[in-house]
């Protein structure tokens, strides 16, 4: 189908269409990523739109249950949702997406949410790497709650920053992770922390907790403090209350121009990184480098040339040679 066609039946809504148009940005087969990026060039304008939202935090913190009440009370306030649940562990197992659906049950029954689970997320840091273009995808779509879930296996946190507005991190009170070490991953990529399972006889746990990471984080945090609160996916305590956060913070980005110059930084970053890998890919193709690579290789394992110096000779004789 030609990019135009399916970009058509993408805005108006047609949910197929979208999900054939975010296997078409995660394939990387060439003739697909042509195709994508033509689609993406032509949805490009109608894109931008959404809060960007990840949802972080090790596997039973409780993060699908999470986003089904989240999403949810959002869908109760007018608002269309996606859902994009990203696990570096499906790739291997296969089993997620019927998970997520088992979880997400209030959510998948709703004709105003986008639920997709990626099938090849298995990179670095757990983000797939057509996770970017498929938050786009949806925004065209007209989703206004685009939310990621990712995994928390540390770089997934920077990846995921590396793609939404917001991130929110999910964590158990005395789930064995230091205090210490929490605070390190959150400093860098966390505007709000949820304590999760803030009932019953885990309630007082998940308080002590909250409490004590705000107090940690408000004395080492020194450009506004990260959010943190408990909450309850399941009995649904504090949920409101995270919608609400998120409509507020979504206005005062927007308003104070922080958004754009962090989906500038964010680009910025992507087009370093695509031009990497672009270059990667060429210098792989290019047959001096080929015939070079061995003998380099085994020069830096022994010890008897620099990476640097290798990679600096691979990369003259490259251009060298298209010159
Ligand atoms: P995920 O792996 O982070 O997506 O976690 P799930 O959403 O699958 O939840 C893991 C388990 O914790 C499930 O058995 C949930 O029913 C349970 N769970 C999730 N949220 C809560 C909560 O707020 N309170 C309690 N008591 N259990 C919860």
């Amino acid at each position: 189908m030609p990019a135009a066609e399916l970009g058509e039946q993408l805005r108006a809504g047609d949910r197929r269409a979208l999900a054939r148009a975010i296997s078409l940005v995660e394939s990387t087969r060439a003739d697909h990523r042509a195709q994508a990026e033509a689609l993406l060039s032509e949805l490009l304008p109608f894109t931008g739109g959404s809060h960007r939202v990840a949802l972080t935090g090790p596997p039973g913190a409780g993060k699908s249950t999470l986003l089904d009440a989240l999403g949810a009370q959002a869908l109760l306030a007018g608002q269309r949702v996606a859902v994009l649940a990203i696990d570096p562990a499906s790739a291997i197992s296969g089993g997620s997406l019927l998970g997520d659906a088992v979880r997400m049950q209030r959510l998948a029954a709703s004709e105003h949410v986008f639920l997709r689970g990626s099938s090849n997320a298995a990179t670095l840091g757990g983000t797939a790497p057509g996770t970017r273009e498929a938050v786009l995808l949806c925004e065209a779509a007209g989703f206004e709650l685009v939310l990621v879930e990712t995994v928390g296996v540390g770089q997934a946190e920077q990846a995921v920053r590396d793609i939404c507005d917001t991130v929110l991190m999910l964590t158990l009170a005395g789930a064995g992770d230091e205090i210490q070490g929490l605070k390190r991953g959150l400093l860098e990529v966390a505007d709000a922390v949820l304590v999760n399972k803030a009932d019953g006889a885990g309630e007082p746990l998940a308080l002590a907790f909250a409490q004590e990471l705000a107090g940690a984080l408000s004395l080492l945090r020194r450009d506004g403090a990260t959010h943190v609160t408990a909450v309850s996916a399941q009995t649904e305590r504090g949920v409101p209350e995270l919608l609400s956060w998120l409509a507020a913070r979504a206005t005062t980005l927007r308003a104070s121009g922080e958004l754009m110059s962090r989906r500038q930084a964010q680009l910025e970053r992507a087009f370093s990184a695509s031009l990497s890998r672009e270059l990667l890919l060429r210098v792989a193709q290019d047959e001096r480098a080929r015939a070079l690579l061995p003998s380099l290789e085994t020069a830096v394992k022994s010890g008897d040339l620099l990476p640097t110096a290798a990679a600096r000779r691979l990369a003259d004789a490259v251009f060298e040679t298209s010159r």
